[in-house]
């Protein structure tokens, strides 16, 4: 399992929820597969520890986190990769050189490029780009997307907090993951160009390429990453933090 978790609220706040996100998430680890249904009341359960440690602070921040992230996936006889989101972390796809964003992004302002009020471009520079419409830890329930992808060799899979997207276009995106550096550089670079176009929040950046399938999903990945803390500008969702 591979996932990027971007927290929000003030006071730390948003790296305490992110930081339980991940926890919940490492009762996975060493897992060849999982299943989502057991994927999915994890993240619940992580919703509800947020929620519960949020109402039980004096200062009432509001705390959450996003959570993205892909799965190897015992529920499908093929090989095939459990997909799930919540918030406006992304997961892209780069199939045979062409990126696609495979996430939806729970954000005002897609909503609103959605109902046709915000062009993509505008919704880029939209001062309420960073409002999320679905975090963990928000509401004691939360609806998580999830769905299958079926892996192809060659494939590359991105996994990023906003504060990449925010700064580097799809376009610039998809030539860097075309560029043929590994996963780990690869990601080193994104870092890089978010941090040089202004760098206004932090950016987290998970790359996984498929090297093989039905050969034993464990040895199929490579897969590195990379981040950086950066100090999110005054006014920017201040405490929003990897
Ligand atoms: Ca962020």
């Amino acid at each position: 399992m591979f996932a990027v978790a971007d927290g929000m609220g003030g006071h730390d706040a948003g790296d305490v929820a992110s930081a339980l996100a991940v926890a919940g998430l490492r009762h996975f680890e060493g897992a060849a597969a999982v299943d989502a249904g057991s994927v999915i009341s994890a993240l619940q359960e992580v919703n509800r520890a947020i929620f519960e440690h949020s109402a039980s602070t004096a200062r009432g921040d509001v705390m959450g986190t996003t959570v993205v992230g892909i799965a190897l996936s015992r529920d499908e006889a093929a090989d095939a990769l459990l997909v799930f989101n919540v918030g406006d972390s992304r997961v892209y796809q780069l199939r045979r050189d062409e990126l696609v964003q495979l996430s939806h992004d729970h954000s005002l302002v897609a909503e609103l490029v959605e109902a046709g009020e915000l062009t993509p471009g505008e919704a880029r520079r939209d001062r309420r780009r960073n409002v999320v419409t679905r975090a963990l830890g928000v509401g004691e329930r939360v609806d998580i997307d999830e769905w299958f992808v079926e892996p192809e060799i060659g494939d590359r899979y991105l996994m990023c907090s906003d504060g990449l997207t925010g700064e580097v276009s799809d376009g610039q995106i998809c030539d860097l993951l075309r560029s043929g550096r590994a996963p780990d550089q690869a990601a080193a670079a994104l870092v890089e160009m978010a941090l040089d176009a202004g760098g206004h929040d932090n950016v987290s950046v998970v790359i996984v390429d498929i090297e093989g399938v039905g050969v034993g999903l464990d040895q199929a990945i490579d897969a590195d990453t990379d981040q950086h803390g950066t100090v999110p500008a005054a006014g920017e969702g201040a405490g929003d933090r990897p």
